[in-house]
């Protein structure tokens, strides 16, 4: 996979400085498999074979964007190309976004918290209900139950392990999709089922 990419940062900047250049037609082109112009990866439409680089297959693709780049055949079939990283802007925006939006609060901010945890004095979402203390943790815009205990201490101890699961384990699988760098989505979400919370995440 490494070489694809080497490949086409290299493409990339050959096709910038030599635009013009009409390549050979695809009969000529020893190393294809097959004419992939029309066919669609993602967002990249093939439209036309380009110069070989470095005895690799390439073509010129679009994006829907209106970019228009090389890229490997390899790169290509392989799925390591879906967009000429529009779609991976995109998709960080997107987690920006998600991420200002858990428990009314950033990422960032979830982060520092962890420092504070053994404080349980003023904790947030731990309410007196009857008699009772009453749990609850916010995700996404969405406030989950967490459940009703005898004692505050009862409470905040369910409200930190809710914590844990799901604030801190957002945050630990989402720097472990942004170091992978692909573009593949992040996932990550949080249901309960019979009084369980369970995560579901492609990290
Ligand atoms: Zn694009």
């Amino acid at each position: 996979m490494q070489v694809y990419k080497i490949c086409c940062d290299l493409f990339l900047q050959f096709i910038i400085t030599c635009s013009e250049t009409v390549p050979d037609t695809t009969a000529q082109r020893g190393s294809i498999k097959e004419d992939l112009t029309g066919q669609r990866f993602g967002r990249l439409l093939v439209k036309r074979p380009a110069e070989n680089q470095r005895g690799r297959t390439c073509w010129v693709c679009r994006c829907d964007c209106g970019n228009e780049l090389g890229v490997s055949e390899a790169g290509l079939i392989h799925g390591n190309y879906k967009s000429c990283g529009c779609l991976k802007a995109e998709i960080r925006q997107n987690i920006k976004n998600q991420l200002h939006r858990i428990d009314d609060t950033c990422v960032e901010w979830l982060e520092k918290r962890k420092h504070r945890s053994n404080n349980t004095s003023g904790f947030r979402r731990v309410y007196l209900n009857h008699g009772k203390f009453r749990a609850s943790i916010g995700f996404k815009k969405k406030r989950f139950y967490i459940g009703t205990y005898n004692t505050f201490e009862e409470a905040v101890q369910a409200r930190l392990e809710a914590e844990k699961l799901i604030h801190d384990g957002f945050v630990k699988a989402y720097y472990t999709w942004q170091e992978q760098g692909d573009d593949t989505p992040f996932i990550f979400e949080v249901e309960k089922v019979d009084g369980w919370f369970r995560i579901h995440t492609n990290i």
